[in-house]
């Protein structure tokens, strides 16, 4: 049988030479190869999506894939121009209908609420009062309607906690000031930064009061705690539990970096704070914002805290994006790998807290625009497929872009939910002018190659291999091409391999051997294009298409 079959294939090799003359060797090359790639793409065709028969499983613990919910930002259910409360409650279908890896979800299973007590300021990071909402927003019991509905649909809520400094305006401070002003240091004054004057050898990021002056590092609207004093702790104690006891699940805390100062060790206040919110909730989640280098995240990863975002993987200048440009695939599961070997050697307990751009920081739509849709696909693949939590920006699923980079304002404009109906919010004076150059969700949630029905499938096959965020990348795996990003994860024996091509026109053709994993087999890959063919490992060997994903595990 075989014999007769290479027969043919001569004759007919030789009948194809014959008619083509055979005169030039590249084109009959091509002309195979070409025929090669049709074979394999019939072969690929038959490939079933191995996500369709995964199993998705609602998470019950704290690793999550959380969305940053801006609340003035997202979603006005009255009409006043400003996002509220109702409005996201409104929308929780859209975030998470409760039902893991079915419906017309995104699948998010946490929310990261940005600040949501009173304050002067849009972004509500100068805290008038600790214990109540913005009446912009709604009320308290819209508040725990919202936590509630949030529970319903198996979403944790994180809220944002500003321990740093505080508003000018809080009644707090304002008494404090009184009392200083007539040179008494020993009463409210004990909560706040306050010192003689002279104390700072640079006064600019100072406020001054009477003959003291009080530390204020963001803003003279922002003084800052004292974090040094037993009274400032045990308002920050009723302060957690005032929230804690509402249902609120976690905090994102703010501002971590400023917690060291001339006579408090950020750390040490650090861990007492988390050591305190898990004696009022044992499996309270904690995330830190410390904008800085490795060497300080590890220094506060010593507190015990779950998180702290890791900064130099985000942003437009940070490494996945640095390492799309560059296709530097290699490089960058380099950097995945002895983060990952650092932090946990601080906290073996740490949960990654991978993201690409938050309110802070320019959308990282702005930063991706030249890689085209394909390309900020890959980038979603590149941030939540490493182990720990990832954290999505509100629109970024949509590819929101920042119309203007001179202004935070412009980082916060309103989510698009349909863009035949844009957003009647204004944020700071901005609103938004200009559909999402891919539509609001309405429009992507129709399209099976939107953007966002490929977050969707992201954070499925999240659901369906929890090891993926659970495990530790245990090492990396090169494939001799510095374009290939390839890391093992592992967690209680499973094993997984994540590879990613970096490269933005070239696929990859990738041996995976049994020494890598046993019984390889494709659970889940993640292409530029919804239409493009499934991947399957043949004959040992894996091809990736340009800015594609796969993960592998063992078929056992
Ligand atoms: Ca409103
Ligand atoms: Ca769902």
């Amino acid at each position: 049988m075989k014999k007769i079959l290479s027969f043919l294939l001569c004759a007919s090799m030789l009948g194809c030479c014959v008619l083509s003359g055979c005169g030039n060797t590249a084109s009959s090359e091509s002309k195979s190869s070409s025929k090669a790639e049709e074979s394999s793409k019939s072969d690929s065709e038959k490939t079933e999506d191995p996500v369709k028969s995964g199993k998705a499983v609602a998470s019950t613990d704290k690793y999550r894939n959380v969305y940053q919910i801006f609340t003035q930002s997202f979603c006005d259910s009255n009409g006043d121009g400003i996002g509220d409360f109702k409005g996201i409650i409104s929308q929780l279908d859209y975030l998470n209908d409760g039902n893991p890896g079915g419906g017309d979800d995104l699948g998010v299973d946490a929310l990261w609420m940005t600040p949501v007590n009173p304050s002067e300021s849009y972004h509500k990071y100068s805290v008038e009062d600790y214990y109540n909402v913005d009446e912009s927003f709604g009320t308290l019991d819209d508040f725990d309607t919202l936590v509630k509905e949030c529970h319903k649909r198996g979403i944790n809520v994180i809220l944002d906690l500003v321990l740093n400094h505080i508003s000018y305006k809080n009644p707090l401070f304002l008494e404090a000031c009184e009392e200083v002003k007539k040179g008494n240091l020993d009463g409210k004054a004990k909560y706040f930064e306050f010192h003689e004057k002279g104390y700072y050898s640079d006064e600019v990021n100072t406020i001054s009061v009477g003959d003291y002056v009080c530390e204020a590092n963001f803003s003279p609207t922002m003084p800052e705690w004292n974090l040094n004093s037993d009274k400032t702790k045990d308002e920050f104690k009723k302060i957690a539990k005032f929230w804690l006891d509402r249902g609120v699940d976690g905090f994102r805390l703010d501002a971590v970096k400023y917690f060291d100062n001339k006579h408090t060790k950020g750390v040490d206040f650090l861990k007492w704070f988390v050591d305190s919110c898990r004696k009022i909730k044992n499996d309270v989640y904690l995330v830190g914002e410390d904008w800085d280098d490795d060497f300080q995240i590890k220094e506060f990863y010593a507190s015990g805290i779950d998180s702290l975002f890791a900064f130099k993987f985000a942003q437009s200048f940070g490494e996945i994006v640095d390492s799309i440009n560059m296709s530097a695939g290699q490089n960058l599961a380099k950097k995945f790998t002895s983060y990952d070997k650092k932090m946990s050697s601080a906290n073996p307990e740490y949960i990654n807290a991978v993201f690409l751009s938050n309110h802070d920081q320019t959308r990282i739509g702005n930063a991706l625009k030249s890689k085209g849709l394909a390309g900020e696909k890959f980038a979603a693949n590149v941030y939540m497929l490493v182990p720990g939590n990832s954290f999505t920006y509100y629109g970024e699923e949509i590819g929101m872009i920042a119309p203007n980079t001179d202004s935070d304002k412009y980082y916060r404009l309103p989510m698009v939910f349909d863009s035949e109906k844009l957003p009647d919010i204004t944020v700071d004076g901005a609103s938004t002018v200009e559909a999402p150059r891919y539509g609001g969700v309405k429009q992507q949630l129709a399209d099976k190659n939107s953007l966002l029905n490929h977050y969707r499938r992201i954070i499925n096959v999240k659901l369906q291999n929890p090891e993926i965020a659970r495990g530790r990348i245990t090492s990396q795996q090169t494939f001799n091409d510095p374009a290939v990003a390839g890391y093992y994860i592992e967690k209680d024996g499973a094993k997984l391999l994540v590879i990613h091509n970096f490269s933005s026109d070239k696929e990859k053709t990738l041996e995976i051997t049994n020494d890598m994993i046993p019984d390889a087999k494709v659970c889940a890959d993640f292409l530029g294009s919804a239409d493009d063919a499934h991947l399957a490992i043949r004959d040992g060997k894996i091809t990736l298409p340009a800015y594609s994903s796969v993960v592998i595990r063992s078929a056992a």
